[in-house]
Parts: structure tokens; C-alpha cells; sequence
């Protein structure tokens, strides 16, 4: 079943009709940090997690949670409150709603109740690396139409779908190509990134099984640029002890002995 197709909006009780109220619980871990969680679902299919606020160094772990969802293995719930990363759900796992006016309960697969807060998840890079120049870029998830024209690529390998397409899965790899919403819309989440790299602007949208390979090298920027400030921290506190060596010549060492050891 495909998880974005019974989203319904408000649940009702199928007993008495009545709208239900109060929360169901549903469990699940971390996609990155494999912690376990247990999080609380309304009936209009938002949890209680945080919303995702990912960093360069967790969009990696939520583009391959997309994936797993877009295979309908999981559904991401929110985002762990430990490393940011997606929270996620068995796709088949039960949400049970009680209804507070008749007693019914009405049991649930995960995928048909929560909604992924995925759409426009954005992580951002500012840096200016060494040697390298400077970065300002967003990167973006987000749903693209998909239209059997030979613009759509598929999610789990990245071949282009060939025009006129209507199989729901990828004729190279199986993968399901799109999710189909309750009006039949077709929609596939990209990673699309924007702004400038050294001295090129960048609009480009990247096919989810080529986004971890995409955003690779700029991680390894977010990181070496982080690294700088502790580089440059060591290097004028080497400056300053040698100054204070060449001025004060040995008594230097003491003094330095006694600013170390407070
Ligand atoms: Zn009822
Ligand atoms: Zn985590
Ligand atoms: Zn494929």
C-alpha cells in the first residue's frame, strides 16, 4: 500500500462516526543513532517528536531515510531528540486509536496515520575553506511532480524513467518510482540545492539515489571548515607562548607554567 494514499486528514471512529480525540502511541528509533523512542500521534497524523532541524552532517541519514520511505519500509515520524536525525516507524506498525465517546478502538498501520514532516527539510552550508573559496548553499528535500515525460528518475538507482512510462516500479532496479496521493497525484521527494560553490552558482535538483554522492564533498567542507577555528586557535596560542619565551627568555617558562596551571 502506498503510505501517502490513505492519508486521511482527521480519523473518525468507525463505530459510532464520532471524531476521534486524544493521542495513540506508536514506537520507533532513530535512523542514525539507533535510539529507541515511543512518541504520541494525533488523529490528523502529526506526532508530538520534534520537527527535523538537520545539520549538513545529519542530511545524509535523512536523505536515506526518504528512501527507505519512499520504499515503504518506514515513515518518518520526526526528528530524534538526541542527534536530529529521522525518527522512524515500521511502515506496518499499529497506531490504535480508543474513541472517547462509544469505546471502539480503531487499529491503524503507521503509514496510513503519520505524516512525514519531510517537505522542505533544508540544511545549509556557510563556509569559506581553506584554499577553496567560499560556499553559501541550502540544500533542500523536497516532492516533484512526477511526470512520465523522461524527466523523472528513479529514487532507489537513478535511471531515467523512460517517456510514457505506467508501471509504479523501476523497470532497472524494482524500486517504486512515485507516491500517488488520495487525487492520484504522482510525486517523488529530489534533493535540490542552491546558492553559490566557490565561484558557480548552483540550481540543480539531485536524484535521491545520487544525493548522498552529491552533498559528500561539501560535508567533508561543513567539517574541515569547523576544524579551521580550532587550527587557528592552536596556532595563535603557539605564537603567543614563543613570544613570551623570546621576551622574557626563562623566566618566560614560568610564567607560562603559571598561566597553564590555573
Ligand atoms: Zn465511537
Ligand atoms: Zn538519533
Ligand atoms: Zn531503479
Amino acid at each position: 500500500m502506498d503510505p501517502h494514499a490513505a492519508r486521511v486528514v482527521t480519523l473518525a471512529c468507525h463505530a459510532c462516526g464520532a471524531k476521534l480525540a486524544g493521542a495513540a502511541s506508536v514506537d520507533g528509533a532513530c535512523e542514525s543513532c539507533r535510539r529507541p523512542f515511543a512518541a504520541h500521534v494525533r488523529p490528523d497524523g502529526t506526532t508530538d517528536l520534534p520537527r527535523p532541524e538537520p545539520s549538513l552532517l545529519t542530511l545524509g541519514a535523512w536523505i536515506a531515510g526518504v528512501r527507505r520511505m519512499m520504499r515503504g519500509e518506514t515513515v518518518c515520524a520526526g526528528a530524534c531528540s538526541a542527534c536530529a536525525g529521522p525518527a522512524a516507524v515500521a511502515a506496518d506498525a499499529p497506531v490504535t486509536f480508543a474513541c472517547t465517546h462509544c469505546g471502539a478502538s480503531r487499529a491503524l498501520r503507521a503509514d496510513a496515520v503519520v505524516t512525514a514532516p519531510i517537505d522542505g527539510l533544508q540544511a545549509g552550508l556557510n563556509a569559506t575553506a581553506p584554499l577553496k573559496g567560499s560556499f553559501a548553499l541550502t540544500y533542500t528535500l523536497a516532492r516533484r511532480d512526477a511526470v512520465s515525460d523522461g524527466t523523472h528518475a528513479c529514487p532507489g538507482c537513478g535511471a531515467a524513467v523512460p517517456p510514457g512510462h505506467t508501471s509504479d516500479a523501476c523497470a532497472y532496479c524494482g524500486a517504486r518510482l512515485w507516491m500517488i496521493d488520495a487525487s492520484g497525484r504522482r510525486s517523488a521527494y529530489w534533493l535540490h540545492i542552491e546558492g553559490r560553490r566557490r565561484l558557480h552558482s548552483v540550481d540543480t535538483w539531485v536524484p535521491l539515489a545520487h544525493a548522498e554522492r552529491a552533498i559528500a564533498p561539501d560535508v567533508e567542507i561543513f567539517r574541515s571548515a569547523g576544524n579551521l577555528f580550532k587550527a587557528i586557535g592552536l596556532g595563535i596560542g603557539t605564537v603567543f607562548a614563543v613570544m613570551v619565551l623570546g621576551v622574557l627568555g626563562c623566566a618566560g617558562l614560568f610564567v607560562l607554567l603559571a598561566m597553564f596551571s590555573r
